[in-house]
């Protein structure tokens, strides 16, 4: 069994090589953005907690993203391991996670300011099947259309050049120093998220075999 966490400024490519990661080494993949915006958008009671939050770009109270993850993980559905996308965002909800769970490394990407403000601001999405495109490395096949469902493409609420400057802000000033927690424990990764998405894939896969090799 694997268990990674994935780590990396907004846009930088984790959702897409956490999709690939968990495809190739079966881990479930548990993405805690992707968690609040189903809730936002089947409106759940959690959701009018949460939309505001979201959409400004700010972090959503860390009782509320302690529950949704370890509620998910004790659904026990992931033989294999797992791959946490999106949290740990604090110390706070980092303390939370390894008073009962471990991991066998920190995979961080690493990407500029410029370049998560370029990628997110050409950032589309699915509404359907979550899927993100890019207008500048991975257009769909039809202009603003899914090509998996055929549904428009839409603009993600919080991707925004000003919410996207604050997302920035909250992760360089709360999320990038739970890096130096896991530094010590010698569980962090870092590979360099400007390459293209199959060349920090091929990073990634040999950072967790590297891993495995540790256990
Ligand atoms: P993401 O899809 O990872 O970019 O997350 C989108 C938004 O969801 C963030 O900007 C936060 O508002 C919220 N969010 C996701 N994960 C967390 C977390 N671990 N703690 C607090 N808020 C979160």
């Amino acid at each position: 069994m694997q268990k990674f966490i994935i780590m990396g400024a907004q846009g930088c490519g984790k959702g897409t090589q956490s999709r690939l990661l968990s495809a190739q080494l079966d881990l479930a993949h548990i993405c805690v953005g992707d968690i609040l915006r189903w809730n936002i958008q089947s409106r759940t009671k959690l959701a009018a907690r949460i939309r505001r939050v979201v959409d400004a770009g700010e972090l959503v109270p860390d009782e509320i993203v302690e529950q949704i993850v370890q509620e998910r993980l004790e659904q026990h559905d992931w033989n294999f391991g797992f791959i946490l996308d999106g949290f740990p965002r604090n110390t706070e909800q980092a303390e939370f996670f390894l008073e009962s769970y471990d991991v066998d490394a920190v995979i961080h990407i690493q990407v500029t300011d410029e370049l998560v403000i370029e990628r997110v601001l050409s950032r589309r999405i699915c509404p359907e099947c979550i899927l993100d495109y890019n207008l500048i490395h991975h257009r769909p096949e039809v202009e603003n259309t899914c090509d998996v469902c055929g549904t428009e493409l839409i603009v993600r609420a919080d991707d925004d050049e000003e919410t996207v400057r604050t997302r920035l802000s909250e992760y360089r000033l709360r999320t990038e120093p739970i890096l130096g927690l896991f530094e010590r424990k010698e569980l962090v990764f870092t590979v360099d998220g400007s390459k293209s998405i199959q060349d920090v894939f091929t990073d990634i896969l040999e950072a967790a075999e590297s891993a495995g090799s540790q256990v």
